[in-house]
Formats: C-alpha cells, structure tokens, sequence
C-alpha cells in the first residue's frame, strides 16, 4: 500500500465479534485497521451467549480466552418434561458475556495495532479505488454493523427481512447455574434459552413470532409473559435476582443477495442472518472475520461472496428447515419427543455444530 495515498488500509465499522474479530485478523495481517464503534464501553447485545465448540476454537486460535463457563452440549426439553440430551462432539462451547468477549478480542487487536474511535458512521463514498468515511480514506471496508446493518442500507444492497417474524429477548440472573449444557425448553409459542455464563450468572433469552403469542401476551411485559410460559424455569427463576436490564433484537431473519459492493465487505449479522435457534451467530461471525481479511490481503473481494455461502451453507439450511417446520404446531409439538426417541439423530444434528 502507499500509506501516503490512504489514511487506513482497511476501516471497520462496527465492534461486535464480526468488527473486532475482523480487525484483529486485518491487524496480524499487517493492516493498518481504524475500527468506529457508535457505543462506548464494553458492547452488550441481546444474545443468548452460547459460542458453539467451532467459535471457540476459533477464538483460541486468535488467542483471545475470554472468561465464561464451559459448555459440554445442548438438551432440548419441551413442558412435559421429556428431554433429549447431546455431548458435543469434538472440543467444548462456552457461555461467555457479550461484555467479556468485547473486552477480550478488543484487548488482542490493540496491542495488534488496531485503532478505534467511538463514532456512529451515517456516510460511506467510495471510488474505484478507495472508501471514504468519517474524513477517513481507506482501500477497504468492512461494514460489521450488524443485522440492520445501516451501511448494508445506504449502498442500496438488496435485503429482505424473511418470514416468519421472529425475535429475541434476554436477561441474565443472578444464580447458580444448574447444568453445563444449553438447555433449550420448547414451549407451544415461544422458546427458552438457558446458559451458564459464570458461577453465579445464567442468560435466559427466548425466541419468539410477536404473532404466535397468545392474546394479553403484551400486557404483562412481553419478557415476563415468555418466562410464565415456561413453569419449571420460573420456579427455577422465582429466588434469582435479574442480573440485566431486557434486551431485544429482531425481526432474526434478515437476507441480502450479495456481501460485496465496490470496495466495501460485509461482515457478521450484516452479511444476512436467518435465526438465533442454533446459537451459531458469533461463530459464524468468527469465521467470516477471517475470510474477509484472507480476500482483501488477496486483494480478491469477491473470493470472500464464494467464502460466505460456503461457510454459512449448512447453518442457512438447518437454521432454515428447523425454523420453518417448527411454525407448524403439530410439528412443533413431536420436536422434543422424537428428539429423545432418536437419540442418535439428535446427536449428529448438535455434532454439526462442533466443526
Ligand atoms: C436473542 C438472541 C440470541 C442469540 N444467541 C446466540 C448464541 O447463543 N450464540 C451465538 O453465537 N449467537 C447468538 N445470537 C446471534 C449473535 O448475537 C450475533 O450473530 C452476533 O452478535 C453477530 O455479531 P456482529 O458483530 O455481526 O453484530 P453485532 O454484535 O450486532 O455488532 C454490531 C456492532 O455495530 C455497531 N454499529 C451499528 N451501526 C453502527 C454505525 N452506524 N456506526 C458505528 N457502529 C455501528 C453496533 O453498535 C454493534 O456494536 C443471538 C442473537 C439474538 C438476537
């Protein structure tokens, strides 16, 4: 690069695990990388804060260890109280709080070199040759603002927010946890995310179609009226303190056709996301982070649209098949039970999320 002609080799908008992963990567790269963040402080973000086995090594590879609980699986539990359980198979998931992941991978890309500025970017320019925001120009940007992403919207990128409408609410108590897997309870409207964060801290976050609820849902506060669905986890909730303020996000499934534009990448949620059910965002972020930064020091952006569907494909097909059977009652219903009657089919359905 002529340094003297750019400001940045590469801008980052966007500290999330897809921005600060991507500048990290860029930053070893021998990058010179600004990140611009709009929020201050250690970012926190609705999320069920199970990263999967796959993201976790990830992680360790960068040599960010962040602090949290390990995850040895995941069961699926429905209200009659049938479960199914499943190991993961190769290497341990963790339940880690947003707010430590931010400050463990934001730690690694300053001392690699990483600059950022607490800035909410609302213009991008770009020519054929560099991308220009803030009165910064640099020969690349990585848009990593997450699943509506603004820049996604202003370069026009065509996106479309699928069906059905699903979202998602967490906060944290203050207990201890009950078991080192993610205990996912299906119940007929909604369902319940549990994971261990720390020895004294689980997140609970549910999933949920607004249209699904039953009628009065809202009137009670819609977190609350979720967590009455759900008997055996109120009980468990009724002597915890919460430990968080309520967070949401959503609508979950947002598409775009394509991740580049010009000189700009996206990154993350922003690239398109379908749902939160199997917990694979902040892997998938991971892995993306280091496709982007592999294309761009190729000088070959769109090597990385070929990198995206090749390493989003299985997720966007069983996020995808399991979201849409499950809007059907009946199917939803015999989820749990044939779950726990196949052991070994449910098995290799939570192995897919150990690679
Ligand atoms: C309820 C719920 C539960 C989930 N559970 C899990 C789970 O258990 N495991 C898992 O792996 N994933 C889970 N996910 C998904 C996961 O949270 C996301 O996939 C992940 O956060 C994506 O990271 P990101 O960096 O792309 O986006 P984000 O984490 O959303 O980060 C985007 C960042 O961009 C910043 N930004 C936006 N616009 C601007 C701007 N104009 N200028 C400057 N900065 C800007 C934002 O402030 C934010 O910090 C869950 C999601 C939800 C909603």
């Amino acid at each position: 690069m002529n340094r003297r002609r750019y400001d940045a080799d590469l801008i980052v908008v966007g500290a999330g695990p897809a921005g600060l992963a991507t500048a990290l990567h860029a930053a070893r790269a021998g990058l010179a990388v600004t990140l611009f963040e709009q929020r201050s402080g250690p970012v926190d973000k609705a999320c069920g804060e199970g990263i999967m086995p796959a993201g976790v090594r990830r992680l360790h590879a960068l040599g960010v260890r962040p602090p949290g609980m390990p995850l040895a699986g995941i069961d699926y539990l429905d209200l009659a109280g049938r479960r199914a359980q499943a190991r993961f198979t190769y290497g341990t998931g963790m339940g880690v709080r947003r707010t430590d992941l931010h400050l463990a991978l934001r730690t690694e890309a300053q001392e690699a070199g990483m600059h950022s500025e607490q800035t909410r970017i609302t213009e991008v320019s770009q020519d054929c040759e560099s991308v220009s925001v803030h009165g910064l120009r640099a020969r690349w940007l990585v848009a990593a603002d997450g699943l509506h992403s603004p820049i996604r919207r202003q370069l026009a990128l065509p996106t479309r927010a699928g069906s059905p409408r699903r979202f998602g609410l967490r906060r944290h108590w203050r207990v201890a946890p009950w078991s080192n897997r993610v205990e996912v309870t299906w119940g007929p409207h909604a369902e319940a995310y549990v994971t261990p964060v720390s020895h004294d801290l689980v997140g609970v976050a549910f999933l949920y179609c607004p249209d699904a609820l039953p009628h009065g849902a809202q009137s009670l506060g819609t977190y609350a009226a979720l967590l009455a669905g759900f008997p055996e986890l109120n009980r468990r909730l009724a002597r915890a303190a919460p430990a968080s303020a309520v967070r949401g996000a959503g609508p979950l499934r947002q598409t775009t056709s394509c991740r580049t534009s010009g000189r700009v990448l996206l990154v993350g949620d922003a690239a398109g996301y379908e749902d939160a059910l199997t917990g694979e965002g902040i892997s998938l972020a991971l892995a993306q982070a280091e496709a982007a930064v592999d294309a761009l020091v190729m000088d070959r952006p769109a090597h990385y649209e070929e990198s995206w569907r090749r390493l989003t494909r299985r997720y966007r097909l069983m996020t995808r098949t399991l979201v849409t059977a499950t809007t059907v009652p009946l199917a939803r219903s015999l989820l749990v039970p044939v779950c726990s009657a196949l052991p070994a089919a449910f098995r290799a359905g939570v192995a897919q999320l150990s690679h």
